[in-house]
């Protein structure tokens, strides 16, 4: 059965969570919360209440856990840091699966990670072994299989240029490692975007050799220019809009003197103009309808259709627009 994950009613209506529960403890070991606030998982922190969550400490968890929730038509999430999505308030119906598989080791000038090494975590530690090409990471704070799922990117860099492979989890339930020639890869895009049922296991980079010293100066620029460009001290799912061709979201959100626009606790970062943080607590609607007006903006005044960068996850059946502040 195809996987269903993201938005939408589902046979998860019935859901017998605390049955559930007890069935995945039996027979794959890992123990499931019902009710976890996802607002506790993601960057911007917003999200009402998974059904069911659990955590896959390694990979062998990670294929028990989703070939379970598989064999019994259980809609599934798989969540990284929460670090592209807006959960919406209502929650997620079905079963979030936190990847945590956290493995990784370096051979030569290879450096292989299970899905859920954080890639600042993958940027350290290749750097401290002479190893350059992930530098980017550090800007990114999510995981590899976030990484690879969205090719992400800065400062020059993204992960198509230094992916190898991608080891997958297909939706017949077979693995397979997959060349970064086959994963179809473009600007924020991979082919995972338009295959839920199709997951990251763990990814393999080819890196180049350079002294550790200088890869380290290149990591403290990136910090440097990060703290000075973005709102990292406020909750945020980083860049709201894709960048149109030719042209920086940024700049025309910008343009249009939106920066410090606010709906509920959720504002257009003064810092950067296609962030939107959440300073005051904020609910995953006010996000919502505050990157609807920015687009309504965009659309209305310079003739622009801004597409997403963020991920909308959950259940957004019930969510309008002209929802009360
Ligand atoms: C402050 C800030 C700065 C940012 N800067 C950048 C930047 O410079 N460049 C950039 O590209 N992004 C940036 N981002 C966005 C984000 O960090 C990336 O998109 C990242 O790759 C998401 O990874 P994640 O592990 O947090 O994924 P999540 O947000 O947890 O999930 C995103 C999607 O990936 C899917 N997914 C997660 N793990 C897997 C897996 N193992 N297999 C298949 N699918 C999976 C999820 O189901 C979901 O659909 C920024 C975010 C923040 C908060």
């Amino acid at each position: 059965m195809p996987a269903v994950t993201g938005p939408g009613p589902g046979p998860v209506a019935a859901l017998d969570a605390v049955r559930i529960a007890a069935d995945l403890a039996r027979r794959v070991g890992v123990r499931a919360t019902p009710g976890e606030p996802m607002a506790k998982h993601t960057t911007m922190r917003v999200g009402g209440p998974a059904d069911l969550f659990a955590t896959a400490h390694n990979a062998f968890e990670l294929r028990g856990l989703v070939r379970f929730a598989r064999a019994r038509g259980i809609p599934y999430l798989l969540l990284g840091r929460g670090s592209d999505l807006v959960v919406s308030d209502a929650g997620v119906r079905g079963l979030v699966i936190a990847v945590r598989a956290e493995a990784s080791r370096l051979e030569g000038d290879r450096y292989t990670a299970d899905a859920g090494v954080p890639m600042a975590r993958a940027a350290t530690e290749a750097q401290k072994a002479g190893l350059s090409g992930l530098e980017y990471g550090l800007a990114i704070p999510g995981t590899v299989g976030g990484a690879v799922w969205a090719n992400a990117g800065a400062h020059g860099g993204d992960t198509a240029a230094i992916l190898e492979s991608a080891t997958l989890l297909l939706a017949d339930g077979s693995e397979a490692v997959v060349p970064t020639s086959e994963l179809g890869f473009g600007y924020r895009h991979s082919r995972l975007k338009d295959n839920p049922s199709e997951l990251v296991l763990g990814a393999a980079f080819r890196l180049v050799r350079a002294d550790a010293a200088t890869i380290a100066g290149r990591l403290d620029e990136i910090r440097r220019w990060r703290r000075e460009h973005q709102p990292l001290g406020l909750p945020s799912a980083g860049s709201v809009f894709r960048n149109p061709p030719g042209d920086s979201a940024g700049r025309l959100i910008d343009s249009l003197g939106l920066k410090g626009r606010r709906i509920g606790g959720a504002v257009v970062s003064e810092k950067h103009a296609n962030f939107i943080v959440n300073d005051r607590q904020g609910t995953a609607s006010d996000v919502r309808r505050l990157v609807e007006v920015v687009r309504a903006e965009v659309r209305d005044r310079l003739g622009i259709e801004l597409a997403l960068e963020i991920e909308l996850a959950g259940d957004w059946s019930a969510w309008t627009p002209e929802e009360a502040a």
